[in-house]
């Protein structure tokens, strides 16, 4: 998708610091963390939110926690915690309509949510 700011960064048309590649999926430190390490973890093909996903999807989604998890022990917090988020439309804060998985960790989380 041309104006999709997601696909931009995956294409490297838009700088970002990336932490993990393969021909699945990208993640990428978020711009404006909201925790000591937030990392955000998006499938390299456009996918506007989980409203849209089918079932070929599946494994897709299950390999960005794969790939979350992964992450988190490469950070070190694989065992304090952490919290894997995705922002479904307007009113949970999505405003970004690629779908992507956020990986908070680093330190205590704000309980509870909502
Ligand atoms: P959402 O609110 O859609 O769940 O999450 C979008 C996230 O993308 C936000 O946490 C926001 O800080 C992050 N973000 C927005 N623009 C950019 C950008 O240009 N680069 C990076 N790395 N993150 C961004
Ligand atoms: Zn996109």
């Amino acid at each position: 998708m041309t104006d999709c700011l997601f696909c931009k960064i995956i294409a490297g048309d838009i700088p970002s610091t990336n932490v993990y590649r393969d021909e699945q999926v990208t993640a990428f430190r978020d711009i404006n963390p909201a925790a000591p390490t937030h990392i955000l973890i998006a499938p390299n093909k456009h996918i506007d939110s989980v409203n849209v996903l089918i079932s070929d999807d599946e494994q897709l989604i299950g390999h960005l926690f794969i790939v979350a998890k992964q992450l988190a022990a490469q950070e070190g917090f694989a065992e304090d915690g952490y919290r894997l988020i995705i922002n479904t439309g307007q009113l949970a804060g999505q405003t970004v309509f690629h779908i992507h998985l956020h990986l908070l960790g680093g330190g205590p989380m704000k309980h509870p949510m909502g």
